[in-house]
């Protein structure tokens, strides 16, 4: 019942969509309507070559590669972290060039060793509440899944996870969200029937969470109809969240939904990343389009980690 593919289908999915948004990040909508991102590029906003990820991917192959281990070490996560940082560790070619201020300033905090664990560096306060724990969670939700953990186990992994850098309850809250919709999905393979189903039990789950009311919008019956231009697309976890559950309900495969996404604009790569790997799981490993694939930059590095994480996790 557990495939490799299940992994390369959310590692692959959130990878190949985050190249696709790298060379328009910052991109208004606009500008994107005009011209929109149909194909894998190069260059644009970082100048950088064809298939090449950003920090998104970057930070979620740093927690993979201790994660694939089969233990939970939040130290060695984090020192992963602080190498790809300081030298490039996880990158698509040895350049860091895109590092989110709440992360940057985590990774400091753990390298001042004034922070007694790992799991305290992350920013707490409600100004980090940015995209970036949404964006690298997937392979710590991965592990919880094929490792079976229950509830109260993968939420604290979820939880450790988003706090490492972003540790503010809205922050660990939306990982939590998306790491339900990501179990459900893998687990019942019912597609957006999943995604729903995991949206109502985030209301019993997490009703009680003062935080929810900020992702309440996921919840409601009409959000799949609201028009694009209700619609945000920046750097704000909540906005991320509900702006690539949003292209996974309103398209119907894994290309159409990763298009959408890099061609809201603003957090191109980060909206795409988030949303590739629910359609990874969605629509699996398969649906994933060879000749992007085949241009992503260190794909057969990225698919060993996989490989490597899958024959631990089932042991
Ligand atoms: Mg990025």
């Amino acid at each position: 019942m557990y495939k490799i593919e299940d992994i390369k289908g959310v590692m692959l999915g959130h990878a190949v969509a985050d190249a696709l948004g790298v060379p328009v990040e910052f991109c208004d909508r606009e500008l994107l309507k005009r011209k929109p991102v149909k194909d894998m590029m190069g260059f644009g906003t970082h100048k950088v070559p064809k298939g090449t990820w950003s920090d998104d991917t970057s930070m979620s192959l740093a927690a993979l590669d201790s994660l694939s281990s089969g233990r939970i070490n939040y130290e060695e996560i984090m020192r992963n972290l602080v190498n790809w940082y300081m030298r490039g560790d996880y990158t698509a070619d040895g350049e860091v060039f895109d590092v989110g201020r709440t992360c940057g300033a985590a990774i400091e905090n753990f390298m001042s060793g004034l922070y007694n664990k790992a799991t305290d560096c992350g920013l707490s306060d409600v100004g980090s509440n940015g995209n970036g724990s949404l964006m690298r969670i997937h392979p710590f939700v991965l592990m919880a899944y094929f490792k079976n953990l229950q509830l109260s186990e993968w939420e604290a992994l979820i939880e450790n996870g988003s706090s490492l850098t972003h540790a503010h309850e809205r922050s660990k809250l939306g990982c939590k969200i998306y790491a339900l919709m990501l179990l459900y999905l893998l687990k019942d393979k019912k597609g957006k029937s999943s995604v729903r189903k995991a949206l109502d039990d985030v209301a019993i789950f997490y009703g009680d969470n003062a935080e929810l009311r900020h992702y309440g919008r996921l919840s409601e019956k009409g959000f799949s109809e609201l028009s694009e231009d209700k619609i945000s697309s920046g750097g704000y976890i909540a906005d991320t969240l509900e702006a690539a559950v949003w292209c996974l309900f309103t398209t119907s495969d894994y290309k159409e939904c990763v298009l959408k996404a890099v061609n809201l604009g603003k957090d191109t790569d980060t909206v795409a990343a988030v949303a590739g790997g629910l359609a990874g799981a969605m629509y699996g490993y398969e649906a994933i389009p060879a000749k992007w694939l085949n241009v992503l930059i260190k794909k057969d590095y990225i698919e060993k980690m996989c490989e490597k994480a899958f024959a631990e996790w089932t042991k």
